[in-house]
């Protein structure tokens, strides 16, 4: 049953936008990304978050998310930037792309998304939230940042002046004014390259390429952290030429040191006709790659793969050694030399930060209860869902479950009195089968199976489990109509 727009709670409340211009017809003309759509009193843009509301641009989604969840870097597709930082990522509503293979259509496609889904946070909340766990990174991330500018804009400044870094994990189909007022507060950027073919760009994902070559330039130019992504789409931009023409706009435009993942895709939303991307095809694209010129190159969403390491290019050791999204730097010092023949390599190290105390009251072992989560087949990493009724703090350990580092604490996760929290957990070693939770009474935990980086699970794992391991849930049932909801010149 599609959602009407007006049915939401979250659609009611709006705040005032950037970047746009009124016309002398009482439509506004929005300036975020390069649809440029012009939006007719009453209505919404393409992204179905930003509204003419009384001749005004205004937006629905300010300061409203999917829960904030920590998570390490490597989770963004950032392999040179602080390996195995923590990091809170935090995601919204809507998208200014569709792409019928989207991973995330259950939150960057508005007219799915339902309150139960939506928090709200304020800048000062979320920063708070960093500093009080030692996180000195804040990810914007999940649906597509972009349609997020205004609370993005004023959480990073924020952010920054508590020494915070900010990511921003994004396909960039923005304008250059949107890209330009990014460049002043976020120091990462990982870009998801969709294709150099135009024709794939508005044929699957409803976007241009043009744009997002030419934004994703300028931030690199500005001497931002940029890393490019590449989601490899079985039948789709597998090939070889793809590869190659991907590498060369990256070695030409970019350089040659500026890291390329190829990253496996899943089946999902509108695009379930084909399987994962067979292992060979993404190999064959990084040996192009690297045979481009291109020095860093990886593989996502794959585990136990050589691949996702990280090599010195003068001795060839192992400098960071990465399973799934945990990674290990014991190669590099803290200047980002390599151990074994003391290169200068190109990675940015940063000092972790402390995390507040707490004051954290611990219980006995009798009170304390455990939850297990179990990987199967794709599924490898989860989110585990943690709210805290009790009215002191807590702590809540996660510990592996199975094989040889049975019982071994792999996060601590202190939790403050009724609040809740998310943190992702995945599969670390090649022989664990699982996690366990362990919870105080009074503390209540909900997993929700995470099949790929960078996918923000809404259901639980009770709901979701199926007979498939290779397919998440929700699936997309058909095409909602989107008549009289949005009504955007594009
Ligand atoms: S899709 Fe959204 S962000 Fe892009 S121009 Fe339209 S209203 Fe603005």
């Amino acid at each position: 049953m599609p959602l009407d727009l007006r049915t939401n709670e979250w659609q009611q409340e709006s705040s005032a936008a950037k970047l746009w211009t009124s016309r002398p017809d009482g439509t506004v003309q929005c300036h975020l990304s390069p649809r440029n759509c012009v939006i007719k009193e009453g209505r919404a843009g393409f992204c179905r978050v930003r509204v003419n509301r009384g001749g005004e641009l205004q937006t629905l989604n300010y300061g409203k998310s999917v829960a904030m969840t920590e998570e390490s870097i490597e989770t963004e597709a950032v392999y040179h930037f602080s390996p195995g930082a923590r990091i809170l990522s935090m995601g919204n509503i809507g998208c200014m792309m569709n792409c019928d293979y989207c991973h995330n259509w259950k939150t960057s496609q508005a007219v799915h998304v339902t309150d139960d889904t939506v928090h709200k946070y304020t800048p000062e909340q979320v920063v708070e939230s960093a500093l009080e766990r030692g996180i000195n990174v804040i990810s914007w991330t999940y649906n597509d940042p972009v349609v997020w500018h205004e609370f993005v804009l004023d959480t990073a400044s924020l952010a920054r002046e508590h020494g915070i870094i900010n990511l921003y994990k994004s396909a960039f189909f923005i304008s250059l004014e949107g890209a330009t007022e990014l460049a002043d507060v976020i120091d990462i950027f990982s870009l998801s390259l969709k294709s150099m073919d135009p024709a794939f760009y508005r044929r699957l994902t409803k976007g241009r390429l043009e744009p997002v070559l030419e934004a994703t330039e300028y931030v690199f130019r500005r001497g931002r952290h940029v890393e490019v992504s590449n989601l490899v789409v079985t039948d789709a931009n597998d090939t070889a030429e793809d590869a190659q023409k991907v590498a060369e706009w990256v070695v030409n435009a970019l350089s040659p040191e500026t890291p390329l993942h190829f990253v496996r895709f899943h089946p999902d939303y509108k695009y379930t006709q084909v399987g994962r991307t067979p292992i060979d095809r993404l190999e064959r694209a990084r040996q192009v790659a690297l045979d481009t010129g291109i020095k860093y190159c990886y593989l996502g969403n794959v585990y136990d793969h050589p691949a996702t390491h990280s090599y010195c290019p003068n001795c060839n050791a192992k400098v960071v050694e990465r399973y799934g999204l945990v990674a290990r730097p014991t190669g590099l010092d803290e200047e980002a030399r390599c151990r074994s023949c003391q290169t200068k390599l190109p990675f940015v190290m940063v000092q972790k930060p402390k995390a507040a105390e707490l004051p954290i009251q611990e219980v006995p072992a009798d009170r304390i209860k455990e939850r297990q989560q179990l990987w199967r087949g794709d599924v490898k990493a989860a989110h585990v869902e943690i709210d805290n009724h009790d009215d002191v703090a807590r702590m809540v350990r996660v510990v592996v479950d199975g094989g040889g580092h049975d019982g071994e604490v792999i996060r601590e996760v202190p939790i403050m009195a009724k609040s809740r929290f998310r943190v992702i957990v995945c599969k670390s070693f090649g022989d664990d089968r699982g996690v366990r939770v362990l919870a105080p009474e009074g503390v209540e935990v909900t997993c929700y199976e995470v099949f790929d980086r960078a996918h923000f699970p809404t259901l639980p794992a009770e709901t979701a489990v199926t007979e498939s391991d290779s397919v998440p849930l929700p699936l997309f049932v058909g095409m909602p109509s989107t008549r009289g909801a949005a009504d955007a010149e594009v």
